[in-house]
């Protein structure tokens, strides 16, 4: 790691400056991709799952930016995810939102049906309750804010609780990324991203990455990766480190066009709810602020599940497709798939907002609404 972050310099300066190579004269600025399997015996890395020095590069800048001892890129969020649920021992507990990102939902369910796990729900929120939950837990599970319903928890409390019961936390941080948000400074021993989004921010790749504070825990996760085999392309973990290096002022663009929208949206004759923690009356608003910021991903709903799903395909500078986080606007109604939580509203329709112009995204998004929906 640079000592940068012991300077006290600012997130959006370290996302520039972290990850470089040495400044020697004639060395590259930046890190070259290196495409080798295999290194000569003797050094480090030895063989291409173990490590590779273009990962490094991406891995240096994500812990500096989560104070973190280290981090770890995985092929994709969901493997990295994985990778820290293979730390819970054979029918240890797991405490988890009931609403978290559907397909951790759906892993946390495979492996308690299974009978690997014994997982635990609890309602995400400023007032999740998780004291008897974590009776003998081996781990919490945190997403804040939660994908799709945007519910913020108080991670610092969350964190403490789990802390006093002997139990890891480990926060999903997609939805903030690591400019609005650092989980390990409030007491979170594990920080986990869909580096496909935020991180990454063009939709061009899949990527994972995770941090931690402990060098013993972050070898137990190296471990799962050198197992399991779900390394990322160093072409990718190379995209994903030029995505780094905008992280700050992409993430500032998306949460300002996302208060326009968010904002307008609410004025909306023919807009039933809108959520967004943003709001002044959003149950996470205190929280949203003091810690993950605003958030740049906005829920609405308007007219029956049949007009929401036609307003997604109304729109022209929103596209219709699933994901968050890149510099495009995608729009989505989550409810259209069948492995999503039954209890979310059937014409709940999930924004990601861009960092286009606001006024033409709302223009565009203002018109399909109002052709869709009487
Ligand atoms: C997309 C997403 C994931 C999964 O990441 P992949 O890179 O698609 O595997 C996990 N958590 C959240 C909150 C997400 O939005």
């Amino acid at each position: 790691m640079t000592d940068d972050s012991a300077r006290g310099l600012a997130p959006s300066t370290r996302a520039v400056t972290t990850g470089r190579p040495a400044a020697e004269p004639g060395a590259p600025v930046n890190p070259p991709i290196v495409m080798s399997s295999t290194y000569h015996a003797g050094g480090a890395p030895e063989y291409g799952r173990e490590g590779n020095p273009t990962w490094w590069a991406f891995e240096e800048a994500v812990a500096d930016l989560e104070g973190a001892a280290g981090a770890l890129c995985f092929a994709s969020g969901i493997a990295a995810i994985d990778a820290v649920l293979d730390l819970v021992p054979a029918g240890g507990v797991v405490v988890a939102p009931a609403h978290p990102y559907s397909n951790t939902r759906a892993r946390l369910h495979e492996l308690h049906t299974g009978g690997r796990i014994v997982l635990r729900e609890y309602v995400a929120g400023p007032d999740a309750d998780i004291a008897e939950a974590l009776e003998g837990a081996h781990l919490l599970w945190v997403e804040s804010p939660t994908n799709p319903l945007l519910q913020v928890s108080d991670v610092v409390a969350l964190a403490r609780h789990a802390k006093a019961c002997g139990a890891l936390t480990a926060v999903d941080s997609t939805f903030s990324s690591p400019y609005c948000a650092q989980p390990l400074t409030w007491g979170a021993d594990i920080v986990v991203h869909s580096a496909t989004k935020y991180i990454a921010g063009h939709s061009d790749l899949l990527m994972g990455v995770l941090a931690a504070k402990d060098a013993d825990l972050l070898a137990a996760l190296k471990f799962r990766r050198v197992m399991n085999g779900s390394v990322s392309s160093p072409f990718e973990a190379w995209l994903a480190l030029r995505g780094v290096r905008t992280l700050a002022v992409r993430m500032e663009r998306h949460l300002a066009n996302a208060a326009v929208i968010a904002e307008r949206l609410r004025e909306h004759p023919k807009v039933d709810s809108v959520r967004w923690p943003g709001f002044a009356d959003h149950p996470g608003h205190a929280l949203a602020l003091a810690t993950t910021g605003p958030c740049a991903i906005v829920g609405f709903e308007a007219g029956t599940p049949e007009q929401a799903e036609a307003i997604c395909q109304a729109t022209t500078l929103w596209t219709h497709a699933t994901s968050i986080g890149g510099v495009e606007s995608l729009i989505e109604r989550r409810a259209r798939y069948a492995f999503e939580h039954p209890d979310l509203p059937p014409s709940l329709i999930r924004l990601s907002v861009g960092i286009e112009d606001a006024d033409d995204l709302w223009h565009d998004l203002d018109g399909a609404i109002d052709r869709c929906v009487p």
